[in-house]
């Protein structure tokens, strides 16, 4: 399915026809250029907006189209604001407002008062802006030409947002079995979880995946390991001819059931648990990086929560350079000057963080108390990245993001075999880890070295979440003063 972005004018009558008909050659001149600027969906015109009636009849018509992921809107004239009262109150899809005007530069030789009369978006687009205020319409504001390639690039992380909003919206995540035993911060409400992002989280018992591993044949395996001899660097004992390649084979069995039993529920993210591995043979390894790196959401030790955030991640990303994973804060160099964190997983990192062949290796696990589990071994490409957690804070979801730059290891890393990435949070190590702590945010993340903090700005005012964002401008004292604000403003934004 194709989607798309509908772009409505505002204007009205008062100006007489011949004006009305200027806005909408006006606005499908402007439409024409954000066509031409890459945008992962449709931006599609549609007809000026000048009366309360055909306002409310647009909205309901973007709620209920099933390729419509999102509205902008700019008033090209003045548009008396109590008419889109209505409309506004009944819009359930996300809205961006773009405050534009059809010429770039002021014709200060020939300026006249027909051309005021026609351009005034300074002034519509305010009275636009108080009735969305007034109402508390959650939504992104562009400011700019469109020409500029700064407002398409806006629009650009808008889009993606509300692409990513769109898929948690009808998003099914599988889960393997619960949560690993008494750990609190992957827990959750998927209650509030379906209200507030749309997805809808069920557990299924894991001999279900057992048993279709049991199905698949030896030769869909085979040829299977064949492309993996194929892409990656395969050590000699997991190869065809070499003495462990059983457990390659049934690394790709995996895969292939893991992958037929998602497409059979429609889901597009899932959860493990190493806990509850019931006749698996081996803890899911490379065959959830595998799957993570076709762009399916996951979260290991039952994280339904960061399964949800990489898979709207890999949405929001498509197209562009870097990747999205799960991550793990685990381990630090805490040399004075030198701080780092060493981010990993006991086996699943997503290989769309490299640009390089990942290594196929097979070792011993201490945890899980099954056969040893074959995974890719590499290293995240060095570049700035984003890094976004998810906690349930008991009346709501809260998202903390940190802008990170990953940096790679400062030596070889022999003994350690597991893809992971080194980097330095901004705006240091020492700010970055009190803020964390402060908001209670998650050891687990979803890393992402393809979406900027806009991107993510827009996924939570879309979806109503509070976002705690920490950047190279953070410092403790005012993040803490925010984070209070943000906790009152949330609880009181709810309502009694
Ligand atoms: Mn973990």
């Amino acid at each position: 399915m194709t989607q798309q972005v509908w772009f409505i004018t505002g204007s009205q009558g008062l100006y007489g026809p011949e004006v009305v008909e200027q806005v909408a050659e006006n606005s499908k001149q402007i439409v024409a250029l954000l066509q031409g600027s890459g945008f992962i969906a449709d931006v599609v015109w549609k007809p000026t907006l000048t009366s309360k009636d055909s306002i409310l009849r647009t909205m309901l018509d973007a709620n209920s189209d099933p390729e419509c992921i999102g509205v902008i809107a700019w008033m090209h004239t003045f548009s008396p604001a109590k008419m889109w009262i209505a409309g506004l109150d009944a819009l359930r899809k996300p809205l961006c407002h773009l405050h534009t005007q059809a010429n770039a530069e002021l014709p200060w030789a020939t300026i006249d008062m027909d051309f005021m009369n026609l351009n005034q978006a300074a002034h519509g687009d305010r009275e636009f802006g108080y009735i969305e205020s007034r109402l508390v319409i959650a939504r992104t504001t562009v400011v700019g030409h469109a020409s500029n390639p700064a407002v398409a690039k806006r629009l650009d992380d808008w889009i993606r947002a509300a692409a990513g909003a769109a898929a948690t919206r009808s998003m099914k995540l599988v889960r393997f079995g619960d949560n690993m035993r008494d750990v609190a911060v992957t827990e959750g409400d998927k209650v509030e979880a379906e209200h507030v992002f749309g997805v809808s989280v069920n557990t299924h018992g894991v001999n279900d995946l057992a048993d279709a591993v049991a199905q698949v044949s030896d030769s869909a395996a085979e040829s299977l390991c064949a492309e993996y001899a194929d892409r990656y660097e395969v050590v000699p004992e997991l190869r065809s001819t070499g003495e462990r390649h059983d457990s390659l084979r049934y690394s790709a069995k995996l895969e292939i059931a893991l992958r037929s039993f998602l497409e059979a529920h429609g889901a597009t993210a899932f959860t493990t648990n190493f806990e509850d591995l019931g006749a698996l043979a081996q803890l899911p390894g490379m065959s959830v990086q595998r799957l993570m790196a076709d762009g399916y959401g996951f979260g290991a030790e039952g994280d339904w929560k960061t399964a949800v955030l990489v898979r709207a991640a890999k949405v929001m990303g498509q197209g562009l350079p870097g990747g999205a994973s799960l991550m793990e804060d685990y381990t630090y160099n805490l040399v004075p000057g030198q701080e780092r964190i060493l981010g990993a997983h006991m086996l699943e990192v997503c290989p769309s963080l490299t640009t390089a062949k990942p290594r196929c290796e097979i070792h011993p696990l201490g945890i899980g108390n099954r056969a040893d589990p074959v995974r890719l071994v590499f290293d995240a490409d060095p570049g700035p990245a984003i890094v976004v957690a998810l906690s349930d804070m008991r009346d709501r979801f809260r998202l903390t993001a940190n802008t990170v730059q990953i940096v790679g290891p400062d030596q070889p890393l022999p003994n350690l075999p597991v893809a992971r990435a080194v980097w330095i949070p901004d705006p240091d190590f020492y700010t970055s880890a009190e803020c964390w702590l402060m908001a209670g945010a998650a050891h687990h993340t979803c890393m992402s070295s393809a979406l900027n903090p806009n991107i993510w700005t827009d996924f939570a005012e879309i979806t109503g979440t509070e976002l705690a964002l920490i950047t190279k401008s953070t410092t403790t004292s005012t993040f803490k003063k925010e984070l209070r604000w943000t906790q009152a403003y949330h609880r009181l934004a709810r309502g009694l």
